[in-house]
């Protein structure tokens, strides 16, 4: 995955000790690290929850304002430099500053994605205990900052097989918020291109690794351009509808919050992860028209990981996809619902479509997350 180039410049004035790492997050972290209170607790249905990777170049609370200038709604950062295993703690006026100005704009919610050096499913020991250490430092952060929501990569299973790198993964998550506390943070655990001996790249994976953390706060994360690579075919009505019901026969739709929504500049299956602007790659614009309007996805949240490679590009991907959303539900009744129901057409244009006698769980999921009412 490539998000926005990480451009932050880390403050390093101060040893890094992983023997003090835990001193340090409590020095570093004088709000209460218990309090599972949030600054802007509901998020409104009314409003479209969209935004983009935004870069915390300079310091956190930056970043939001980024987003917010960017027309965000919602927005994603790394608490710290994705490629180093050295963590930069947020200040306090840092994160009280991000706290106030997310709670002004209204920007909700905010999603951290943990460091891509992770790898929680690792079969070599030392690596697993770096990666767990390091976790920890992750929520402890998210949980500082008030975020909603952490997403990490379910790692490779290397050296092992793909059972035990799922139940090594399990292991590892369980291990890391035992000692620090998610305090209404959720995990999300991220679908993969499922390239080598990544987990993650079909959803029955994902079912697994939920299954094996029953307890703890934790869904999943579905990116679109990873899909795209892993062989579901999403840019097509058939393959989206395809995609959505595997998804939720496995996961469930109900347990994906957020949609990671980039192109993807590598074919389909072709299990290579590299990111495309909205509607430039192999899922194209009606692709994306087609992801953002599904009434299963509506009322999801959409975060944008496209490339940073000229100037202006974040705010052509954000306008691009803001272009696609149409206002109000127009179209009538999605195959998804259509295929194993009775569904009547649509009588009024409010933005709610009339089903009747749904039968599938996919369809009531999908109706119930809409609010999409049986008039
Ligand atoms: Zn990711
Ligand atoms: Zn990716």
């Amino acid at each position: 995955m490539k998000p926005a180039p990480f451009r932050m410049n880390v403050v390093s004035e101060e040893k890094n000790d992983p023997e003090n790492d835990r001193a340090r997050h409590a020095e570093n972290f004088p709000l209460p690290a218990r309090t599972p209170k949030r600054d802007n607790p509901g998020i409104s249905p009314s409003k479209w929850r969209v935004g983009l990777h935004t870069s915390i170049a300079g310091s956190l609370d930056q970043a939001a304002e980024r987003a917010q200038r960017l027309g965000c709604t919602a927005f994603q950062i790394f608490s710290t430099s994705p490629r180093m295993w050295k963590q930069r703690e947020p200040s306090a006026d840092e994160i009280a500053s991000l706290r106030s100005f997310r709670q002004k704009y209204d920007l909700n919610p905010l999603v951290i994605h943990a460091n891509y050096l992770l790898n929680l499913a690792s079969s070599d020991p030392e690596l697993r205990r770096r990666s767990v250490e390091a976790f920890r430092g992750e929520v402890l952060r998210a949980a500082a900052l008030g975020a909603e929501y952490l997403v990490l990569h379910p790692g490779s299973y290397r050296g092992a097989s793909a059972g035990q790198g799922v139940r090594t993964l399990a292991a590892s998550i369980r291990e890391a918020v035992q000692e620090a506390p998610l305090d209404g943070v959720t995990l999300l655990v991220e679908n993969t291109c499922g390239q080598g001996n990544i987990l993650g790249g079909n959803f029955a994976e994902l079912r697994d690794i939920l299954g094996l953390l029953e307890g703890i706060s934790v869904r999943c994360c579905v990116d679109t351009a990873h899909c795209f690579a892993a062989g579901m075919d999403v840019a097509s009505e058939e393959g989206l509808e395809s995609m959505l019901e595997s998804l939720d026969a496995t996961v469930g739709l109900g347990r994906v919050p957020v949609i990671h929504t980039n192109d993807s500049r590598s074919p389909l299956g072709s299990h290579r992860d590299r990111h495309e602007h909205i509607g430039k790659g192999g899922i194209g614009r009606e692709g994306f028209r087609r992801i953002v309007n599904h009434p299963a996805l509506r009322d999801k949240v959409f975060i944008l990981e496209t490339p940073l490679e000229a100037e202006g590009d974040d705010r052509r991907n954000m306008k691009t996809i803001r272009t696609l959303r149409e206002e109000k539900l127009r179209i009538a009744v999605p195959r998804l619902l259509k295929k194993n129901s009775r569904i009547t057409q649509p009588v009024r244009m409010t933005g709610r479509v009339c089903v009747s006698e749904l039968q599938t769980s996919a369809a009531k999921a999908a109706l119930k997350s809409q609010h999409l009412r049986h008039d």
